[in-house]
This record gives structure tokens, sequence and C-alpha cells, in this order.
């Protein structure tokens, strides 16, 4: 496929760092949805520069977290048998596949690249090399913070070093880094499509490093060079990164490419309005799967960390299919966004009460399986078809998929215990609570096996209890369940069965 020139490409390009953040899920999300909106493509880079940062499985992991989200990536790396198209096997990860024309996607596999265009500045003079050790630079630091100066390098080489000599040095293999000459008393302007026109002072701006000692680039090197030649046209990022792009600009400018357009995108934060972190909960997008919270509601509520769907709008719930087509950068907002895991719980009790009973079943299987009281009933030959209809229960009030049978354990044990102060209703004698039970066996007993529906057992309870509903219902309650809040009766007797329910009211029969 050939790249045309009006396309829309936009890329994410997360560092490895063992996990995928929530603010990189939804700078992922952003760009992937604004992909699609624009029929554009979604390029997945791995920006994995900074070798003291090296996760085993790092890479692996966050494409596996996309893919548990039904992102689909166009162009650059995938997990191994997830590729449809044209790939081929990436150098330094064994697990992954990169497809595309702007490869390799993957900035280890890119060193050589780096460097030529590090060089190509040096010989333009738009960057030097700098011998410094960091014990020199630890003292220009230290000296600056206590003459309260902004901390900068003091252009030592530039100013010392002829290019003969530096030549020199690089020869006798004297460690080296490639700094970029920033110019003095200049203006950056960028019209950022989130917060407008942004401005920068290049006196502000530190000789920022472009190649490391190690011989591997800074992110900022690496990032620039890796976008123009993806032919990268929207960069969409978090707001951690506005104050990079003013380097970035001298460095699509000092090499004479067309810049990209920029959005950054909001903090996150907590709700105390500090940065979200991981002392204060969870960060990890996957934990939050873990945890019992559906793909579709993670979708949706991280959409809406940032983003509105404009002014009057009320809808709350959206699909990946409703965001594609609704969302855009006009909508995000400048200011934090607070991650509000009550809004987060709502969101996922919506949608678990849309996904189908059958969906839900599958989905939350791993969570029964978590769970002891759902061991003992599998050895009673508890069926899909008995989980069904508890979900079928608890569905109108499932937040979690993880909180499954949390609060009905008593459909999974007959172990209940009732005492007669349970199960009185008010100030009803030990009689009187007895032959209440017994008119509920009894109607219960004349419900033929094949007639055992919810609207049957709701209908004879009803006309039997007449006006005495408390008294009937409040007893039997109690005997199936043993709680004093539960689904109701009805609905308790229709999951546990006919022989079951009878059995209940039966052997509390016999102890009072
Ligand atoms: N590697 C950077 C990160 O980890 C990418 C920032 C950018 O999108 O430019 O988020």
């Amino acid at each position: 496929m050939l790249i045309n020139k009006n396309q829309f490409r936009v890329r994410f390009a997360p560092s490895p760092t063992g996990y995928l953040h929530i603010g990189g899920f939804r700078t992922a999300l952003y760009n992937y949805l604004l992909a699609k909106k624009n029929k554009g493509q979604f390029i997945l880079r791995i920006e994995d520069t900074d070798q003291n940062r090296f996760v085993e499985g790092a890479v692996e992991r966050l494409i596996q977290s996309l893919n548990s989200f039904a992102i689909k990536i166009d162009e650059g790396v995938f997990l191994k048998n997830s590729c449809s198209s044209k790939s081929s096997p990436s150098k330094n990860y064994p697990l992954v596949l990169e497809a595309g024309e702007s490869g390799p996607y993957i900035q280890s596999e890119r060193l050589e690249i780096y460097k030529k265009y590090a060089e190509e500045l040096v010989t333009k003079g738009q960057a030097y090399y700098c011998f410094c050790s960091s014990e020199r630079l630890k003292e220009i630091r230290e000296k600056q913070i206590t003459q309260k100066k902004p901390a900068r390098y003091d252009r030592y080489c530039l100013e010392n070093i002829s290019p003969e000599e530096a030549q020199k040095k690089i020869e006798n293999k004297i460690p080296y880094v490639i700094r970029l000459k920033v110019p003095r008393g200049e203006i950056i302007e960028f019209e950022d499509l989130v917060r407008g026109k942004v401005i920068f002072q290049t006196d502000l701006i530190d000789d920022q490093i472009l190649l490391k000692s190690d011989g591997y680039p800074t992110y900022h090197l690496a990032n620039v060079i890796d976008d123009h030649e993806m032919k990268i046209t929207q960069i969409i990022r978090g707001e951690e990164w506005l104050s990079s792009t003013p380097k970035h600009i001298l460095l699509y400018k000092f090499f004479n490419w067309k810049e990209p357009k920029f959005a950054h995108l909001p903090l996150l934060l907590n709700p105390d309005k500090s940065k979200l972190s991981k002392r204060q909960g969870d960060v990890a997008i996957e934990d939050y799967l873990k945890k019992g919270y559906l793909k579709e509601a993670l979708i949706n509520f991280v959409a809406l960390l940032g983003w509105n769907p404009g002014k009057g709008e009320t809808q709350e719930i959206f699909t990946l299919a409703e965001l594609i087509e609704k969302f855009s950068l006009n909508h995000v907002h400048k200011g934090g966004a607070v991650f509000d895991t009550k809004k987060l719980d709502w969101l996922n009790a919506q949608w678990i009460k849309q996904i189908s009973l059958d969906d839900l079943y599958k989905r939350s299987l791993k969570f029964w399986e978590q769970k002891d009281f759902y061991q003992s009933a599998k050895e009673d030959n508890k069926t899909e078809k008995y989980i069904k209809k508890v979900l079928i229960i608890e569905k109108e009030r499932l937040q979690k998929l993880s909180d499954v049978g949390e609060e009905n354990q008593f459909f999974f044990t007959d172990r209940i215990a009732t005492s007669l102060d349970a199960i009185r209703w008010k100030n009803s004698t030990s009689s009187e609570t007895k032959t209440y039970l017994k008119k509920s066996l009894n109607t219960l007993e004349n419900i033929k096996e094949n007639d055992w529906n919810l609207k049957n057992i709701e209908k004879h309870l009803l006309a039997k209890a007449g006006e005495k509903r408390g008294d009937l219902l409040f007893p039997l309650r109690a005997v199936l369940t043993g709680q004093k809040k539960s689904p109701s009766p009805f609905e308790v007797a229709w999951v546990l069965g006919k022989k079951e329910s009878l059995e209940r009211i039966e052997k509390v029969l016999d102890t009072i």
C-alpha cells in the first residue's frame, strides 16, 4: 500500500515499562478513534531506547493489552499469530512481528538511522559533540541551583572544542554525546489542536542531548525522526510531552521537514486532583479487566476522561462504533480529567445490563471459578443452566463481574442459619410463623414442575398472601436465603427449583 499524501496517519508510541498505564491507554484510544473516523492508519511503534528501563516481556504485554480491547493496529508491531498482512519477525523481540513500509517500528532496531541524522545536524552546525563527564555536569547543575538559575548545559564543548579536536577525541574512543544547539533569543510558537496557541522562549530550553554515549538516541531525536519517516500527520499524546514539543519543532526545522499537527491531552488526576499515580490505586488498564470490568465499559469510561460529546449532549453510554463516529479533538478539554471510580462502576453496571445472558455467562465464568462456593456447587452438579438463572437475577444489580454470587451465596449452599427470631415477621408468634411457612410450602407444592417459572411462583404466592404479604413472604425469604436482604422470594425459589425450595422450607419447619 502506497502512503498517499493526504492520508491521516497517527501513532501510539509507548515506552515498554511493564504495563499499559490508563493514560497511555487513553492516548492509544483517542488516536485509534481518530484514525478510524478519518479512514486513516493507526500505527503502533515501540520507543525502547531507554535501556535502563528494560523490562522483560513488557512489549508483548503492551500489545496484548491493546488486543484485549479490540483496538486494531494497522501498521507497526503485532504479536505472532495476530497479524494478517505481510510481516517480518522483529530482530529484538522473538514473539513480535512488524508489518508496514516504514519499519522497523521498534526504536532499538533503528539505531543506525538516528546516528546518521544526529551527525547530519553536527555537520550543519545545528548540533555538537559534548565530552563533559557526569561529574562536571553535576558540578554545573549544583552551581546553577545555588545561584537560582535554570539548569542548563553551559556550552563548554561548543565553545572550546574545535571540530578537528572533537574528531580526534572520538577516534580515541572518548565517550561523547551529541547535543542540540538551541538558538538563543527566539520564540517558538505552534497551534495545539487542544490548547490553541502555545509559545515557548528558546532561552529557557536546554541544549538537549540527542544521542547518548551508549549510541542510543534520546526520546526527542528518535521520536521526531520516526514520526517523519513514518509519515505521521497528527501527534496526539499526553500533556506531559508538551514541554518537549518546542525541541521537536526545532528538529523539524533543522531537518527541513514538514511539522505534523500536535494535540496534547489533559492530565489524568486522582480525586484529590494530584496526578494519577500508582500510589492511589491501580493504573494498569489490565488490572481493571482482572477486577471484573468489561472492556466496553473501560473504553467508554476512558473515552470520557478528557472528552465529552459536546454541549447539550447527554449520552453517556457509547459503543466503540459510536465513539468512532462522535469523537473529535474539538471536545477534548484542556483541564485535567479526574479518574472517578464511582463513575466507572456505574458505567460497568450499565454495560453488564446491556450484554446478552450468554455473553455475561461466558465472561463471568473465570470469576465464578475463583469462588469457593462455586467450586462446592460444581460438585453438586450445578450446571450452566443454573448459573445463568442466578445471573438473570443478579444482572440488574451487578457492578463488577468479580462480584458474581457474592451477595447470594445461598444459591450454592443449603447450610443456612435460621433462628426463629430471624424468620419471624414483626410480632408474629412462632405458631403464626409456622402456619405461614406451611401455607407457602403448600402453595409451592401445588405448582407443577413444568409450570415452575417466575411468573407463576409470584402469582400463586401473592394470591395466597392476600393482604398479609409480610407475614407470608418474610419468613419464606428468610428460610430460603438466611438473609434479611436478598432478591425476592419468588426469584430465589425459581432459581433454587421446586425440590430444593420445598426442602429448605421443610427443614426449618421440622426445627421450630
Ligand atoms: N514514548 C513516549 C511515551 O512513552 C511517547 C510520547 C509521544 O507520543 O511522543 O509516552
